[in-house]
């Protein structure tokens, strides 16, 4: 496949803005070559400047989880769209989209809307902090929850993509408030709680990891936390921008059964517009402005137009359990296929996967934290990436990302995949 014009917008894009992305990881820095420049989108499916068509496996990096240009969300927007696209007010769609969130996912009685997830853990964070009265924060190397200061600490996605530990710029009195901890390590955990008696706020997980690829939380891993948090007032906040709407239609408070004290949410949440939320228990949601005194704003958070693909991305997924069985199903199989055609090679390899979150790691053993992540051949990922995308299969241009489901793929465009992985496997 060529990705002439790509190219060439590629220069054009980087004279004017930084790196010629808006966002670090889809520079391809970490793979090498130059970005895809998309020109549209549908279903299952990205239509690219040079005419190719790829199996998108990156979806938005997940909101697209019924597909791209989902037609009752496009349908939504562009009613609103013509109604005003943003006011400054309360409008009628906010509290529906609200209650609705609210009835899908346990143990929550208010939300507040914002712009992406990075202000969603932001502002749980404050949150917590106003809260409990304390200042500092657990949470675990290889955890992405946004770029704000707290939490560019050993954070994976980007960050390790690019090397980068911890991002200049960020404060020494900053840093010194967020504790890292080793994912699914709980003594870990509980030594940091010993050494900080009262001082913790909050821990902050990916109750699923997804940015140091995909890692499930051990078994009683999170329950653990809980019991910590439990135990020593502190709260327990489950960044679910990436499994919220995703592994269930509770996230993973319904998939484990484990109560969080705040949740946070994006990418599915919006449907594709920048939307992210928090949310929790009426007692500490009462804590914010303008009831309470932690403050946190925005002047277009609650917009009428991310709203309305909200909602209805939101009614299609509450209309409809079977989206979540039919997900995983699919996803199962693609891993199966994919444990076929490299179990006949020689490459060394492990697939992770929680529902429709996977991801391979190019590396025999288990993969359970940040460190074991970090031992996956990155120059293997590199050609496995590339071979994939010159067959039309474009997954996240990182080792350290999970791939990103759609419900639009069909069994075809698995077995294509699946038939791609087995030419490429060739080739490594
Ligand atoms: N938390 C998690 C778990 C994420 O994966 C991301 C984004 N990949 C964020 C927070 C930040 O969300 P956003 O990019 O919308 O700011």
């Amino acid at each position: 496949m060529l990705y002439k014009r790509s190219s060439e917008l590629f220069i054009e894009a980087s004279k004017v803005i930084p790196g010629g992305v808006n966002s670090p990881v889809r520079a391809f820095k970490g793979v090498g070559g130059t970005p895809i420049f998309v020109k549209e989108a549908k279903g299952a499916y990205l239509y690219d400047e040079d005419g190719n068509r790829l199996i998108d496996y990156i979806n938005s990096w997940g909101p697209m989880i019924l597909g791209h240009a989902y037609e009752p969300v496009v349908n939504a927007v562009i009613e609103r769209a013509k109604k005003g696209t943003s006011f400054g007010m309360p409008t009628e769609l906010e509290t529906q989209i609200a209650a609705l969130a609210i009835s899908m996912v346990p143990n929550i009685d208010k939300i507040r809307f914002v712009n992406s997830g990075t202000e969603a853990c932001m502002s749980a964070i404050r949150l917590a902090r106003g809260y409990t009265k304390r200042d500092k924060i657990v949470k675990f190397s290889g955890c992405y929850h946004g770029h704000s200061d707290s939490f560019l600490i050993a954070a994976g996605s980007g960050l390790s993509t690019f090397g980068v530990p911890n991002s200049p710029g960020v404060t020494e009195g900053t840093a010194k408030d967020t504790l890292l901890a080793n994912y699914n390590d709980l003594d870990n955990v509980k030594a940091l709680f010993e050494a900080n008696k009262n001082e913790i706020a909050a821990i902050i997980i990916e109750p699923v990891a997804g940015n140091m690829g995909c890692i499930p939380p051990a078994t009683g891993f999170l329950e653990g936390l809980r019991s910590i948090c439990s135990e020593n007032g502190a709260l327990l906040i489950f960044d679910e921008v990436m499994t919220g709407f995703r592994l269930a239609k509770g996230g993973t408070q319904e998939l484990y059964g484990i109560q969080a004290d705040i949740v946070c949410f994006g990418k599915v949440i919006g449907g594709g517009l920048p939307v992210g939320a928090f949310a929790a228990k009426e007692e500490i949601m009462n804590y914010l402005a303008p009831l309470g005194p932690v403050y946190q704003a925005g002047t277009l958070s609650g917009n009428p137009l991310a709203m309305a693909a909200g909602l209805e991305m939101l009614k299609a997924l509450n209309a409809d359990a079977g989206i979540f069985k039919s997900l995983e199903e699919k996803t199962a199989y693609l891993e199966k296929g994919i444990h076929r055609v490299l179990s006949e090679t020689a490459i060394p390899y492990t697939i992770n996967r929680v529902g429709s979150m996977i991801s391979v790691h190019f590396d025999a053993n288990p993969v359970y934290d940040f460190n074991t992540a970090k031992n996956g051949d990155n120059e293997t990922f590199k050609k496995f990436f590339h071979g994939l995308l010159n067959r039309g299969v474009y997954i996240a241009p990182s080792a350290y990302e999970t791939w990103f489901i759609t419900d639009a793929l069909s069994y075809a465009d698995l077995d294509f995949t699946i038939e791609a992985i087995a030419a490429v496997a060739k080739e490594l």
